[in-house]
């Protein structure tokens, strides 16, 4: 997804969000990689364009964008908190080998068995190697 700073401040104006410029920043970050980062990969980025930009300020916004729902909050290694713009049902697989996290579309159908429940947020995570990981342990085993 590559999105022009323009329509960024449109995105956080519908989602009734006031478009500072570290929040046009960071939501530009996401959007324009969209490899799940966590917070030290966004602030060790954008800090070299914004000198005075705080992890705080990192937190505060990716918060802010989480309660506004454009943004979805997901741990895969259980203590790191990764981001994804993507805010749609899919799920997540990680390789164990190279750290890539790949997406994969997932039936947004929820099983019988949660009829009257409340579902506030899905989220499947897969682990695992992934296919050129795997091609690599090949060639190299041989
Ligand atoms: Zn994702
Ligand atoms: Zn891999």
């Amino acid at each position: 997804m590559s999105i022009s700073v323009t329509e960024v401040k449109e995105y956080l104006l519908k989602s009734k969000i006031k478009p500072s410029f570290p929040r046009l920043k960071i939501f530009e970050y996401l959007a324009s990689n969209p490899t799940h980062p966590t917070v030290d990969d966004i602030h060790k980025t954008l800090v070299e364009e914004i000198p005075t930009l705080s992890k705080t300020t990192v937190y505060n916004t990716l918060d802010l964008f989480i309660r506004s729902q454009i943004v979805r909050p997901i741990t895969i290694d259980g203590n790191e908190l990764r981001y994804d713009v993507d805010v749609t049902t899919h799920g997540h697989f990680k390789c164990q080998d190279c750290g890539v996290i790949y997406e994969f579309d997932m039936d947004p159908a929820l099983p019988r068995s949660l009829d009257g429940f409340r579902i506030l947020d899905k989220n499947i995570y897969f682990n695992g190697v992934c296919p050129s990981c795997l091609a690599k342990d090949a060639s190299a085993s041989s």
